[in-house]
Formats: C-alpha cells, structure tokens, sequence
C-alpha cells in the first residue's frame, strides 16, 4: 500500500509526500452498548487501515483527494466550515483540524492530502476513525508534535462527536489508536483508559456484514441510551457499570419490565468482558467463544437490538464445527455478525454460511477474514 500511496501522491500532486501514516480498523469484540454506561469493551484492531499522505504547501491552500471517492476537493485554510454532499468526507479529517486547538495542539495550514484504505467504508468496521487517527497522526508530524496516544484518541473522537455530528463512543478510536497485532484492546470507558489482551495462536475473525439497517436506528439507539439511564436512575447509580447483575435483579420489581432487561443485559454484559480477559489469558478459545455467544443471545432477549438476519447468521455459525462462539458487532439493529474460528474455518465455511443466508434472505452478506493488526502509526516515507 505504501508504494501505491506514494506513487498515487505523485502522479496527483507532482511531488513526493513528506509525511505518511496509517491507521486501522476495528472489530466490537465482546461489550455491546456498555460503553455508554461506563463499562468495559474488548475491540480488536485489523490488518486493514486508511493511510494518509501529505506535503506542506506555503500558499494556504488545502487540497484534499481520497482513492475511494471522485475529484479533488480545494479548500482555503479559513475554509473550515463542515461540507456537504459529494465532499462531505472531508469532515472527517477537517473535524480533527477543528479539534486539535481545543486539546491545546498547532494545526498545519496549507497542505496537499491523499487518503487511501483498504478497509471497507459504513460495514462497522469504523472506516471513519482509522480516516480520523490517520489524518490525526499527519498533522501533528507536519507540525513537529508529538502528544500522547490519549490525546490523538480523544482529538479523533472530537472530530467524530462535535464535527461529523456522530455520537459515537471510545471504542472506535480507543481500539484504531491502541491497536496491537494478535493482542485485543480493554477499554474501561470511565477513565478512559486502555490495555492490550494477548489473543491465544489460532483464534480467526470472520465477518459477516448483511447491508440491512432498521429503518429507526437512531431512534432506537437513543430509546436504549434513556432505558439505560433510567435503570441507573432508579437503582440509585450514576452510570450502570456502578450496578451488578445481583442488584439489578433485586431491583426487577422497581424496574419497569423493558427497562430491566437492558439493565440485565448490561451489567451482565460488563461481567462478561472481565471474564472474556481472563478466558483469552488464559488462552481457553472455546470459553471465550461461549462468552461471544451468551453476549449475542443478551442482545437477542435483553437489549434486543438483534435482527432476524444477525440471529440467523449466528444460529448458522453456532452450529458449525470451527467455530468456538459469534455475536452481532456494533450496535445492532442490522449491520454485521463476527464469529471466532479455528484456522479450520475457511472459505468454504464461509462460502456455505452465505449460502444459507442468501437461501433465506435473497442477498449475500459480504465476508471478510481478519486478522489483528497494530495501532495507528506513523510509517517512515
Ligand atoms: P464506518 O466507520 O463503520 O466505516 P461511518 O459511516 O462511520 O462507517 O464512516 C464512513 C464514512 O467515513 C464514509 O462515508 C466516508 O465519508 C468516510 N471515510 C472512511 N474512509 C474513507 C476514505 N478512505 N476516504 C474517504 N472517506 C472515507
Ligand atoms: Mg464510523
């Protein structure tokens, strides 16, 4: 990819790149919708990220290009006002400009931009902060800065909160940023603060991502978020991560029935993500695939966020031999299923888990093999 960004960089700009990075892409692996709620969440960085490369330019100007869209996009350096339509992704890396003051941190002025990824765009795999990290992690090397690897995640998420309009939590940038090949990223989301988690030789990340999405997404997201702070509300608790699965059933009677089960989902959920650490610590694949598993059938009867589509996909892979656990990744309501498999899973398992699905729902899921992969960086030009 390097040697194609830098001749793709030439052919559009005339010249050599002056600095280069990359960031990569993420995968929800256990703690569904906790982080909100103060909780735990174990994501884990791919082998596929957005690089960015730029050079310095001394008239102001702002020229941005990406491989996955049409034209070059000229801004001035006043030009910070958020885009619209077919320039609308330069927001991304714009919002990051628009962040770094606030965390105390110099912005470069003219410059010529390429971005380009192999990583899929809107499949749940945060395509859009490895954008923001990778564009993060240019700008401060234009600008001889070097703050912490915090910091680059909070301006990222920034960008993505306050500029895009996202309200996305820690975990896209958190696992983009903190990202370690064959280790996963602990996020406690309170601080928050970040470790890394060895994943045990022969674990495998297949993704299945449907394309469907509930028409109500964002409503129903926020109707979980208030279900949620209600449940904390009534048991006399900031966040629910202050909760525990014994004092959220003693409370089921004050709870009313929907606002219980969320509670439930949530606190169980939190004690899953501890136990998945130690599971994978201990490098015991197949309880670690139970706990993806029980994470995806809380989904389904407690938080319901599942779909018929995503219950599918899971109720296939459960059964399949090299498969030790799956769940939906994300926030549900559509989107994707990730299953963990021995290196026995391959193409034809999953050619025949597509199979089924098309069988029963007229479309084919697109597939992706993981691998873990490292944080974002920068790469020496
Ligand atoms: P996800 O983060 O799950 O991939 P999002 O909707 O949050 O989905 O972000 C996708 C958006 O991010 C794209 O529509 C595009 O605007 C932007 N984006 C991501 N990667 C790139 C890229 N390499 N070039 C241009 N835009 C990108
Ligand atoms: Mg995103």
């Amino acid at each position: 990819m390097k040697t194609a960004l830098v001749n793709v960089f030439r052919a559009t700009f005339g010249r050599a790149p002056e600095f280069i990075s990359r960031a990569p892409g993420r995968i929800e692996f256990i703690g569904n919708h906790t982080d909100y709620n103060g909780g735990t969440v174990l994501g884990a960085a791919i082998d596929r990220g957005v690089w960015v490369a730029l050079a310095k330019r001394d008239d102001g100007q702002r020229r941005w290009v990406s491989d996955q869209r049409e034209g070059v996009v000229t801004l001035s350096a006043e030009g910070v006002a958020r885009q619209s339509g077919v320039q609308s992704w330069v927001n991304y890396p714009l919002g990051v400009l628009a962040a770094m003051p606030t965390f105390g941190l110099r912005v470069p002025v003219g410059f010529d931009y390429l971005a380009m990824s192999d990583l899929p765009t809107g499949a749940g795999l945060s395509s859009s902060a490895a954008l923001e990290l990778a564009s993060g992690l240019a700008f401060l090397a234009a600008t001889q800065q070097r703050p912490s690897r915090e910091t680059l995640v909070s301006v990222g998420k920034h960008a993505e909160n306050h500029f895009v309009g996202v309200p996305c939590g820690i975990l896209d940038q958190g696992v983009s940023g903190f990202g370690r090949k064959n280790h996963l990223v602990y996020i406690d989301c309170r601080g928050p603060r970040f470790s890394t988690v060895p994943l045990p030789d022969g674990a495998h990340f297949w993704i299945f991502n449907t394309h469907t999405k509930h028409a109500l997404v964002d409503g129903l997201y926020a109707a979980r978020h208030s279900e949620c702070m209600a449940a904390a509300k009534t048991l006399g608790v900031g966040l629910l991560v202050e909760a525990t699965p014994v004092t959220v059933r003693a409370a089921e009677n004050t709870l009313a029935p929907a606002v219980f089960k969320r509670a439930r989902h949530v606190v169980e959920e939190i004690a899953r993500v501890e136990q998945a650490s130690a599971a994978l610590r201990a490098g015991d694949r197949a309880a670690v695939g139970k706990l993806l598993t029980a994470s995806h059938r809380s989904s389904q009867s407690l938080f319901e966020n599942s779909t018929a589509e995503l219950d599918f996909l899971v109720d296939t892979l459960v059964g399949m031999p090299a498969v030790f656990g799956s769940r939906l990744t994300g926030g549900g309501f559509g989107g994707a299923v990730m299953a963990l498999t021995s290196g026995d899973f391959g193409d034809a398992q999953a050619k025949a888990v597509s199979d089924a699905y098309e069988k029963r729902y007229g479309a084919r899921p697109d597939v992706l093999h993981a691998q873990t992969g490292d944080g974002a960086a920068l790469v020496t030009v």
